[in-house]
């Protein structure tokens, strides 16, 4: 059977499904402060369905699956729909992005399921930062849920820190502190134009080098690690002495579309070649017409030949996709 290529030849292995479009944080930069519309619960995507649509895709080189949201954790029976993935063969790699705010709660239930790698989500180390930037006071759950992931053994534990100037251009080397001292990846995001109603500003951004460079100064130079199967778009370098590792991922200003291996389905069950483009495929209506595997995978294709070559954004551009990062999953 042929592999999931797309119209340049980008293979493309690595399925990244928001399991719901709820969110127990409702962070500045990624969800509109007014109420907006959320799912209704049948057109969310159903664990069978799911499950349905990777069995399908296996045998065209999907191995990989994260989940995402909203926030995973707050759909019922994650770790059930972990563990029926994990009996599907061929599938190598579970992986989780999560807040961490339910993650001391869950996660031993989530490991035991066989999910194989986790990426938390945290922008500041301090508890009214915290509170201002996600619109609620979880920060010791949060920094629970971090030790926890250690302590249960996930290796590696990333840290994810999207770099917003002006909010958090003064923690860059209390979270590189935070590798030091811990086996964590700490990896600073590019923050994205996304969402019509966010509030995403040229001046709020923050290009990698700059990061990189006030670590260094602090640190020295950062040696590269030898690229990892897992390391995704970021770069990472070990830090000199330190137990973790630092991550830069530039997402507008080096961006990887040419190494592009994702596709997206978002929570209400729209299949997304690009998570910067708003090109969407309505993979749920067929699900429900009773598509079988072959034109799951027909739909695939259909899309993979539309996967854009890049998102043709740079660090001051004016476009924004319309969908919101919590809808999409990141
Ligand atoms: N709730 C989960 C979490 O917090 O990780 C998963 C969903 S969240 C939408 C996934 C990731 O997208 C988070 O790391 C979040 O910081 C990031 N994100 C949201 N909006 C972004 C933006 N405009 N630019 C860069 N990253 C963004």
């Amino acid at each position: 059977m042929n592999v999931l290529n797309d119209s340049i030849g980008r293979k493309v292995s690595y399925l990244r499904i928001s399991v719901t479009d709820r969110c127990n944080l409702r962070c500045r930069y990624c969800t509109p402060e007014e109420q907006f519309p959320l799912l209704n619960h049948p057109d969310v995507l159903r664990y069978e369905e799911i499950l349905t649509v990777i069995r399908a895709l296996v045998p065209v080189g999907i191995d990989k699956v994260r989940l995402t949201g909203g926030e995973p954790l707050v759909r019922k029976n994650l770790d059930q729909l972990i563990g029926w993935i994990n009996d599907i063969n061929g599938i190598r790699d579970i992986s989780l992005t999560t807040n961490g705010v339910l993650l001391a709660e869950k996660g031993r239930l989530l490991r035991d399921a066989g999910l194989s790698r986790i990426n938390i989500s945290l922008d500041t180390l301090k508890p009214d930062k915290f509170s201002y930037i996600t619109r609620r006071n979880y920060f010791p759950q949060v920094m629970n849920g971090i030790e926890t992931a250690l302590s249960l053994g996930f290796s590696p534990v990333k840290i994810n820190v999207v770099a917003m100037r002006g909010f958090n251009d003064d923690e860059i080397i209390d979270f590189a502190a935070l590798a030091e001292r811990f086996p964590v990846h700490v990896r600073f995001i590019e923050y994205m134009p996304i969402g019509s109603d966010t509030g995403w500003q040229a001046d709020q951004f923050m290009p990698m080098h700059e990061i990189r460079r006030r670590i260094e100064e602090v640190y020295g130079p950062l040696s590269p690690v030898p690229e990892d199967d897992f390391a995704g778009p970021a770069k990472v370098f070990f830090l000199t002495g330190g137990q973790g590792r630092i991550g830069f991922i530039g997402a507008l200003s080096n961006h990887f579309c040419d190494r592009c291996n994702r596709v997206r389905i978002t929570a209400d069950g729209r299949l997304r070649p690009c998570l910067l483009a708003d090109i969407e495929f309505d993979l749920k209506s067929r699900l429900r017409h009773g598509a079988d595997a072959e034109e799951i995978r027909a739909l695939f294709f259909e899309a993979m030949a539309q996967k854009p070559k890049s998102h043709g954004m740079s660090c001051n551009t004016v476009k924004k996709c319309v969908r919101v990062m919590s809808s999409i999953g990141g």
